[in-house]
């Protein structure tokens, strides 16, 4: 019997993990939250549930579902607080994984190292937030993380708040904002309407087969209309004011490469703002492995959702920003294939597969993030938050040092090394380095995506495992022979 390993229990990972378990499988399921079901699921802990949990989610019945029944199946095991860190290729099968169990926070983690038959990488994304000047005051969130705060602790980000910045996704924010009480001022799009036409409109009887989203879509301008929330396309959020947290935005029309239009700013007062421009996947582990990345940076796959390494398949935004339902198919042909299955066995998610993929390159066409917009950047403008660096001192250690690689740049100026490892600012510092170099090319090959270690980890959980004469108990190594021995959290 195969041992299959997914990493992450998102919708893709959920999908995969019950996917490769119906083939036969056995399954390990990892992820780092406490919870399963992702970003899309996010949901109160189980010690303090909500009333009525579904009135925040869209496919909740789903998610319990397969939650149940992942559950109640002894052939899964599932490591809840548990990060991947780090993954080593192998000659032979994919390779050995190595986990940290146990709470980011918390001391006496302990490590297991996973040698699977199979890996289905389901990691998911974060969201993207460009830089604008007054980004990195205090009241300034991303998308994502107002969508968190409301989802997994019932918090509004603020009283007055404002939600900008492009794509579908701030229509959830603005509509859980509204519902843990925020008084949401309005909804910005920095795309044109002219843009958003070109995007969703084309052969519009390919959007039949996904008129569930249709209904999702009247939902959230239903509670729009309800709330009275304005949405307003072709602008945004071009700076954030105050001084020890933010007090009031200028918001401005933006042209169709997303440059802000001279004469058209005005200000609004807040207490909080939320932008989101879209999602960046989580492509470290698929890096480790080895996998090809797409030339639009996404995992590459093929049919069965394999990568370009046997024995890895990835499913979910990591192969290219779709949401729920794609992540969802593509999950279930990813375990299914992983178990040895053929995607022709499952046709139907084959079929929402190719639904659901129209949908996500609708989403990139209308909403996918324009070259202008480092027109909003100033020289003061901070451009990694971690680090503190701005643009101008960026753009001078460039002139000085006549370095034309990121690689030199981040070391010279500690740009994209900080806590967050580049996550947050990492393709914004590549844009906004290479557009200043003949080509709008970096000088090196080196991508911020990149990240030896996936997660942060202790020195100590480190070394303490590099030394097989220290048994302490961070040091455990477990060659899991039998994925099923051990605690079922
Ligand atoms: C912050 C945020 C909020 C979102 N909220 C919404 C929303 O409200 N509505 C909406 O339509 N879409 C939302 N999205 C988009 C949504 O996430 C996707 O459409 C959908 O959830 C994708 O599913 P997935 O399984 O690919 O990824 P995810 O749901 O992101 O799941 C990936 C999982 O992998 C885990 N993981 C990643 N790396 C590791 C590691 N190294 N070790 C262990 N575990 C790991 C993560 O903890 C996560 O649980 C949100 C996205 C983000 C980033």
């Amino acid at each position: 019997m195969s041992h299959i390993l997914v990493l992450g229990a998102g919708p893709a990972g959920l999908a995969a993990a019950r996917s490769a378990r119906r083939r036969g499988a056995t399954v390990t399921l990892v992820d780092s939250s406490e919870q399963l079901g992702g970003q899309f699921w996010r949901h109160l802990p189980d010690a303090r549930p909500a009333a009525n949990e579904r009135l925040l989610h869209h496919g909740w019945d789903t998610f319990r579902e397969l939650q149940a029944d992942l559950r109640a199946d002894d052939g899964c095991r599932i490591l809840t607080s548990a990060s991947v860190f780090a993954l080593e290729p192998g000659d032979s099968g994919p390779g050995r994984v190595h986990v940290i169990v146990g709470p980011s926070d918390g001391t006496g983690r302990q490590r297991l190292e996973l040698f699977p038959d199979a890996i289905v990488l389901a990691t998911g994304a974060h969201d993207r937030t460009l830089p604008f000047p007054g980004w990195d005051l205090p009241g300034v969130f991303t998308g994502g993380a107002a969508q968190a705060l409301a989802k997994g602790e019932r918090l509004a980000v603020g009283r007055r708040v404002l939600v900008a910045g492009a794509g579908p996704f701030l229509l959830p924010v603005a509509a859980s904002l509204a519902a843990t009480g925020s008084r949401v001022l309005g909804v910005f799009e920095s795309s044109r309407l002219p843009s958003l036409v070109r995007g969703w409109l084309p052969r519009p009887w390919q959007l039949l087969p996904a008129a569930k989203k249709g209904a999702e879509l009247a939902g959230y301008l239903g509670g729009q209309l309800k709330h009275r929330i304005p949405y307003t396309t072709g602008a945004s959020v071009i700076a954030a004011h105050g001084t020890d947290r933010v007090e009031s935005v200028t918001v401005a029309s933006l042209d169709a490469n997303w440059a802000p239009i001279a004469g058209t700013e005005r200000r609004i007062a807040v207490d909080a703002v939320c932008v989101s421009h879209g999602f960046t996947p989580r492509l470290e582990l698929a890096i480790a492995a080895g996998c090809d990345i797409t030339a639009d940076r996404f995992v590459a796959i093929d049919d069965a959702q394999a990568t370009s390494v046997p024995g890895v398949y990835a499913a979910g935004e990591i192969t290219g920003i779709g949401g729920v339902d794609l992540a969802l198919a593509e999950g279930a042909l990813a375990g299914h294939a992983a178990a040895g299955g053929q995607p022709s066995d499952l046709p139907g998610e084959v079929r929402k597969r190719r639904v659901y993929a129209g949908f996500a390159r609708r989403i990139e066409a209308a909403h996918g993030i324009r070259p202008g917009w480092p027109a909003m950047v100033t020289d003061d403008t901070i451009v990694c938050r971690c680090e503190e660096v701005s643009f101008g001192g960026l753009c001078r250690t460039a002139e000085s040092t006549g370095s034309t690689s990121l690689r030199s740049l981040k070391l010279s100026t500690r740009a994209g090394l900080g806590i967050c490892q580049g996550r947050v600012c990492g393709r914004s510092l590549e844009q906004l380095i290479a557009r200043r170099l003949p080509g709008n090319t970096l000088g090196d090959a080196v991508s911020t995506d990149r990240r030896p270690l996936a997660v942060p980890v202790r020195l100590g959980e480190l070394a303490a495992a590099a030394s097989p004469s220290d048994p302490s108990p961070l040091s455990t190594s477990t060659p899991l022979a039998d994925p099923l021995k051990g605690p079922k959290s």
